[in-house]
């Protein structure tokens, strides 16, 4: 008798562990998109040192098979998925999405996904949009094949001049987690004040987003950042005592399965304001 209690007792327990986590100040979310070869030659090691976790955000597109001397290699995204880090997609050829049917953007993931299992990486559930460009269609086909989170640009809130910018904090009471805004993306016109404003941001449910792409970004000197700039950033990160997580970890805070009905209503809301 005792036997079947003890299991219900088990059974009962089981949602409980699964609980979601408060928010705690000072989230922060970080993403390295285009796979630059500094990816594993430099950032890695900057934030394994930290005890940090990132995503790597993979396309084949740009200079990947053309430009190797400035792009990781499956090899080395195999190591960084070793090393812990997240590995999510950032489309086969890092096309505007808005210019795809369903279908071809089903594609661009798909052989992204097919990739990572020919490497023995787990399959991608988290996204970036390429160059930020994102659509209502796009966001259904990512939960339509099963993502649960993805990360859009700073705009249409706070003007993007390109080359570096700041952006809304992501709210998980009103965002939609395939929606997810950038707080921060590196460039020559972002920098230390900047990074400290996103962090100020991250408090009473907010997180910051933080986008990097090279460390230099050899072929795309609009995103760079400078080792010695992002080093400090890092040790910044370090010294405030924030948490620093991969975006498949805001599964612990953050319900993927909600969001507004209408994705985009967050979004023209603040827009407006
Ligand atoms: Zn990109």
């Amino acid at each position: 008798m005792r036997r079947p209690i003890i299991i219900l007792f088990f059974l009962l327990l089981c949602p409980l562990s699964r609980a979601l986590e408060p928010i705690p100040d000072k989230l922060v979310v970080l993403g390295f998109d285009d796979c630059n070869k500094s990816d594993r030659h430099f950032v890695a090691d900057v934030l394994k040192k930290h005890g940090f976790g990132a995503t790597f955000y993979v396309t084949e597109g740009l200079g990947f098979h053309s430009g190797k001397g400035h792009y990781v290699t499956w090899e080395e995204i195999v190591e960084l998925h070793k090393m812990g880090f997240e590995i999510g997609n950032h489309t086969k050829s890092h096309p505007n999405v808005t210019r795809l049917s369903r279908d071809q953007l089903k594609g661009e993931l798909a052989h992204i996904e097919k990739r990572c299992r020919e490497h023995g990486i787990s399959k991608p559930d988290t996204f970036a949009f390429p160059g930020f460009s994102n659509n209502i269609r796009a966001v259904e086909v990512l939960a339509g094949m099963g993502y649960k989170f993805a990360r859009r640009g700073v705009g249409p809130e706070y003007p993007d001049s390109g080359s570096g910018a700041r952006g809304p904090a992501y709210d998980p009471a009103t965002d939609h987690p395939l929606l997810i805004p950038t707080t921060g993306y590196a460039g020559p016109k972002w920098g230390m004040k900047d990074l400290k404003w996103a962090v100020s941001q991250a408090k009473d449910g907010k997180i910051a987003v933080l986008c990097f792409h090279g460390v230099p970004a050899l072929d795309h000197p609009w995103v760079n950042c400078t080792p010695e700039a992002f080093s400090k950033y890092m040790q910044f990160l370090k010294d405030e005592g924030c948490t620093v997580i991969a975006t498949r970890d805001l599964a612990r805070y953050v319900d993927p399965g909600k969001g507004p009905k209408d994705p985009y209503a967050p979004i023209r809301a603040r827009a407006k304001k």
